[in-house]
This record gives structure tokens, C-alpha cells and sequence, in this order.
């Protein structure tokens, strides 16, 4: 199979039949041997007898249904494990996103090699209070995870079938999809252009707090992709150096009362600064014997994917 289209959707009951027949129509005439997986995260409008009827017609069409809103990442996971296709490509369900740019998108993956290609709405048809914070959000993103992409968390993207079978989209990491997949190893990432419409039908399902979430989660991944397997590298650090700081200080203000005659130590500001780093440093180590204990018995402290092997015949 050639392409599988994955396409999450909450309450799209006015844009799905629009988008099926558009979608189908671009497969047929670009004679692609594809699927779409239509996955329903709770929706409580009439989207999934929708995509009953649609499934009733052309028996390329799968759908799953969520028996309650589980997100955008865990709607992407699920189809990713049933994905078929050589490349898997998503889009929104909203129209926004339009399909007559899928076969661009499969020729980058195919013939110019791309391990993962995002989408970019250079021209965006998003009111001005999501554009603005977008693009600082994405510059920032760029900054920290050193991915030159101008659109992160662009719905349209494509993979090539290697990538979606080695990651796992979990929490609200739907956002953060091309920075999992390059710490899992595929490098080639790419950027297209892409069109952008206005939303027709509904409205966002993702209100304002979109960034305050996305900022914690890009912290997390920092953090659990840098340290998540060896926590004693940070906190051990953090903990060493607060620690030896406080220290020294403590060993400086023995010093002072002893041979320079100085009392009242415990009225100096500088005591109580060595006390609190002792403190914290201590606490910073311990956290990083306890995290390390969880990741020892963690299920993927093991966990590495081989893209290939060769004189070896088991
Ligand atoms: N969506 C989803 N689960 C959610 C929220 C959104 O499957 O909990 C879908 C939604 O139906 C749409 C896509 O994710 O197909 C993108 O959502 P939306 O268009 O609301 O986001 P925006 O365009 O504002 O980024
Ligand atoms: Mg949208």
C-alpha cells in the first residue's frame, strides 16, 4: 500500500463527507493504493455515523472510535499502529488542511528521502491571537530543539512508515511529533509549504492554553529525552556543585569563627545561604538516586529500535 491517511477528529460532523470525497478523489487520480483512518476522539455530534455511511461505500476507509475524548495524541498513536501505508500522512479534520497536497508531500518521502516532512502555513488563515504567539512559540521551539521548522505543530505532515512504527505519541505530544522523531534516530526532516484555509465549519478545539501546555511539554521531552534514562547526570550535578558550594561556605564561616574571632555566625546572611545550598543540594542528590531507581525498573529502560542488521541470521 502506498499511502495511509490518518485523521483524527472531535465534533467534524460538517466537514467530514467534504473531506472524504475530496481525499478519495486526489487517491484516484494520482492511482495511489492508499487507506484512511478516520479516528473519532469522543466526539458527541453525528461525526461517527458519518464515517459509518462513508465506510459503507469504500472499503478504503477504517474508522476507530475512542469511547471518550483521549486527544489529538492518543486518536494519532492508535491509527499509527493500524497505518499500512509506506507513507503515513495526517491531516486535521477541519478543511484547513488542504489533500491536494498530498502527493507532493509522498514524492518528498519516496524519492527525495525524507524521513518526515511537516507542513508549513505560511500564509495562515488563524486569527491574529494565535498567529502572533504561534511564532514566537515556534522560534522558541526551534532555539531549544535545534529542528529548523517554521511550523511545528503544522496537522499536515508525512512519514515514512520506519518513523510511525518507532515512535509513540503519548500525553499532548502531538505537537512535538518531528522532535520525537529525531531523537529516535531519523534525521532527515523536512518542510513544505503548504495551503492553508479558513476554519468553515465549528470552531478551534484547542483554546489559548495551547501554549502554556505546549511550553510544559516541551520541558518535559528536554528533559526525559536528555535525562530520562540517566536522572543522576542532572540532578547529581545540580546537587554536587549547590552542595560544595554550601560547604564551602560552612568550612569559610568555621574558619572565620576560630581563627578570626568572629562570632554571631548565625546572624550573617551568608550562613543561612550555605545551610539552604547544603539543603538543596542534598535533596537534588537524593532526587537523582530516586529517579534513577525508577528508571532501572522502568519497562523501556531497554528500549532501542534497529534500523538494520546484517550478518546475522537469527
Ligand atoms: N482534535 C482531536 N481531539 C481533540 C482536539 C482536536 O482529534 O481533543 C482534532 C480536530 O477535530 C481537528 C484537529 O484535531 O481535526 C485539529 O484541531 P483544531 O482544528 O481544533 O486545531 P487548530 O486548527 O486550532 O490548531
Ligand atoms: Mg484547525
Amino acid at each position: 500500500m502506498d499511502i495511509s491517511i490518518v485523521i483524527p477528529f472531535l465534533n467534524e460532523e460538517e466537514s467530514l463527507k467534504e473531506l472524504n470525497d475530496w481525499i478519495v478523489n486526489v487517491m484516484q487520480s494520482n492511482r495511489f493504493l492508499y487507506e484512511i483512518i478516520y479516528v473519532d476522539d469522543g466526539s458527541s455530534d453525528n461525526s461517527w455515523n458519518i464515517i459509518e455511511d462513508i465506510v459503507k461505500d469504500n472499503k478504503n476507509v477504517k474508522g476507530i472510535q475512542f469511547r471518550r475524548n483521549y486527544g489529538k495524541s492518543a486518536a494519532l498513536n492508535t491509527a499509527f499502529e493500524q497505518a499500512e501505508g509506506n507513507v503515513v500522512i495526517t491531516m486535521d479534520a477541519d478543511l484547513q488542511d488542504s489533500p491536494d497536497e498530498i502527493p507532493a508531500l509522498y514524492k518528498m518521502i519516496i524519492e527525495d528521502g525524507h524521513d518526515l516532512v511537516s507542513g508549513w502555513k505560511k500564509k495562515r488563515h488563524d486569527p491574529i491571537n494565535k498567529r502572533w504567539p504561534s511564532k514566537v512559540y515556534n522560534s522558541m521551539n526551534r532555539l531549544i530543539t535545534g529542528i529548523k521548522l517554521h511550523d511545528m505543530n503544522c496537522g499536515l505532515k508525512a512519514y515514512r512508515k520506519d518513523v510511525i512504527k518507532t515512535i509513540e505519541v503519548y500525553g499532548e505530544m502531538h505537537r512535538f511529533v518531528p522532535v520525537i522523531a529525531k531523537w529516535a534516530g531519523f534525521r532527515k526532516i523536512g518542510e513544505k509549504v503548504v495551503q492553508h484555509s479558513k476554519r468553515k465549519f465549528g470552531k478551534s478545539k484547542f483554546g489559548m492554553d495551547r501554549y502554556r501546555k505546549g511550553i510544559l511539554d516541551l520541558i518535559s521531552i528536554i528533559f526525559v529525552s536528555r535525562f530520562g534514562k540517566r536522572p543522576m547526570h542532572l540532578f547529581g550535578t545540580l546537587g554536587f556543585f549547590l552542595f560544595f558550594i554550601g560547604f564551602g561556605i560552612a568550612g569559610y564561616l568555621a574558619y572565620a569563627k576560630f581563627f578570626l574571632m568572629e562570632y554571631k555566625m548565625t546572624e550573617r546572611p551568608l550562613f543561612y545561604f550555605g545551610l539552604l545550598c547544603m539543603i538543596v543540594g542534598s535533596q537534588l542528590f537524593l532526587t537523582g538516586f530516586i529517579a534513577e531507581m525508577i528508571s532501572r525498573s522502568s519497562y523501556d529502560r531497554n528500549v532501542y529500535h534497529i534500523s538494520k542488521k546484517i550478518g546475522i541470521t537469527n
